[in-house]
């Protein structure tokens, strides 16, 4: 996979080379005999076969001869979702998302099942499909990923309503958004990290997007105020036409049932449409086990080995919810990295090496535009600071790169970092949180932490100067 396909977002890039380095290594996939017993064969059936899905299925095949279904309903092959935008913009071609080729599962011994299961016997131990096939399992993963989140506004089922989630809504986007003819105008509504996406697809087409967000700044409510307020002059800089603590009220129809317009709750304002966007965030996709014995809140709970409460049933991937959070998380974290550590760990417990999904320190990246945004540690919003938290905040003067460094403020342990626009090592900051480094110590190496290509302007210096001349404290 050659890097040009994905000039500008180096997290998606990642992700997805990751993948292709697996799939170098199919013909290496051995059974590590020392570790399972592979005499007691097993059905593991799993439902999904996204990231956290096929994860487990190919680390149970490494490490045992088990029989493995996957089950899905989406699509054939495995496909790279954080690459779905690309698709779109021209890019690649959805082929170009399947990290693996065809012939890999079979060749693996993983039997992959095109179907929607919609009931789950824990008793007896089987699913049933939408085809009415009943299938027996062993040990069950249920890995059936988000769904966006709708709540109930008036003309959110008509045509040319949509999410951005899944192969069907890219298709359904082709063909509501081809160009700026047939769609004229788009509103989406959810600013956040799918909605900034979705925004930047259309904008390849010229089609014009109004983005109604609920929060008083972009993703405001995960991001401290400088860098949220940065990112709502990029976006108003990209003609999109931005609308803060703005909420949706209702989407009309025309004659033919497709949204025609959309009336903002503030304002009563009633902007004309041909599209709308809904991406105000995502749910665990677990309506079809409602009626069964397994535990459920938001999503499907689990313990830290992933198990459920129903013996040989476990859930990972975005639709697994722990029970406690594992420190400063989220109980349910919908991101592609968590589902494949999860996919790893499951594997182990399944054949036998009982392991603890234990995720590390956070980090996270995503695109903002033509910006890129890293985070390892934590660094909270205003809104969620803790009292505890010193924040040092610096920004370029062309206003498209800044970061955030976050520490205690009695000990001044560094606690994370948000960098946009500075691509920054992963590996680096993992250990200096590790090594519980403090804040000057951070500063003063920052340039060893820095990942930008050679001949790019660096700003450490400028960055060191700045903390130096801070106000001692809160600066
Ligand atoms: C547009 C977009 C961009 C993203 N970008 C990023 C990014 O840059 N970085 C990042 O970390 N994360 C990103 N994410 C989030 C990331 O893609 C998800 O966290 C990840 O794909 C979840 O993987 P999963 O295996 O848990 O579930 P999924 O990928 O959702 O897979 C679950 C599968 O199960 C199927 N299924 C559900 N119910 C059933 C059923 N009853 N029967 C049969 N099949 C069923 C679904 O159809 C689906 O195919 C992005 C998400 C989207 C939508």
């Amino acid at each position: 996979m050659k890097s040009k396909m994905f000039p500008y977002f180096p997290a998606v890039r990642n992700l997805f080379l990751n993948e292709s380095n697996i799939y170098c290594n199919v013909s290496n996939f051995t059974c590590d005999r020392s570790t399972t017993n592979l005499r007691i064969m097993k059905h593991i059936v799993i439902i999904g076969n996204g990231i956290a899905g096929v994860t487990a299925a190919r680390h149970i095949r490494k490490l045992s001869d088990h029989k493995i279904t996957i089950i899905s309903a989406e699509t054939d092959y495995f496909f790279s979702r954080t690459a779905l935008m690309y698709v779109y913009m021209g890019h690649m071609k959805f082929e170009h998302t399947q990290p693996y080729e065809n012939y890999f599962w079979k060749k693996n011994r993983i039997d992959l099942k095109k179907a929607y299961v919609n009931q789950i016997d824990s008793s007896n131990k089987y699913v049933v499909c939408d085809t009415g096939e009943r299938i027996d399992y062993d040990k069950l993963i249920i890995a059936t990923g988000s769904k966006p989140n709708k709540f109930g506004w008036p003309g959110q089922d008509l045509k040319g309503v949509q999410g951005l989630y899944s192969f069907q809504d890219l298709q359904q986007l082709e063909k509501t958004a081809p160009n700026n003819l047939q769609c004229k105008h788009a509103v989406i509504v959810g600013g956040g990290l799918i909605g900034i996406e979705l925004a930047e697809m259309l904008l390849t087409r010229k089609i014009p997007v109004t983005f109604l967000v609920r929060e008083s700044s972009f993703w405001g409510s995960v991001l401290p105020s400088g860098e949220s307020a940065m990112l709502n002059r990029h976006i108003k800089n990209h003609h999109i036409d931005l609308r803060l603590s703005m909420n949706l009220k209702e989407i009309l129809s025309d004659e033919n049932g497709n949204a025609r317009a959309v009336i903002i709750e503030e304002t009563g304002e009633e902007l004309a449409c041909d599209m709308v966007g809904l991406t105000a965030g995502v749910s665990p996709n677990i309506s079809f086990i409602k009626d069964s014995e397994i535990e459920l809140g938001r999503g499907v709970k689990v313990n830290r080995f992933l198990e459920t409460n129903i013996p040989d049933i476990y859930a990972i991937g975005d639709c697994a919810e722990q029970h406690e959070p594992i420190g400063n998380r989220r109980p349910i974290e919908a991101v592609w990295y968590t589902g494949r550590m999860m996919g790893e760990a499951v594997a182990q417990t399944i054949c036998g090496n009982k392991l603890e999904y234990k995720p590390g320190h956070w980090f996270n990246s995503a695109k903002f535009l033509d910006i890129e945004y890293q985070t390892y540690g934590w660094v909270f919003s205003n809104r969620d600071k803790k009292d505890y938290e010193t924040h040092f905040h610096w920004k370029h003067a062309d206003d498209t790169k800044c970061i955030t460094v976050s520490y205690h403020k009695d000990t001044r342990v560094f606690l994370g970092i948000n960098t946009f626009g500075i691509r920054m090592r992963h590996e680096v900051f993992d250990n200096w949180l590790t090594e519980k480094r403090d804040v000057d110590f951070v500063i003063s190496n920052l340039a060893l932490a820095n990942f930008d290509p050679e001949f790019y302007r660096h700003f450490e210096k400028e960055i060191h100067i700045a903390f130096q001349a801070r106000k001692p404290i809160n600066a």
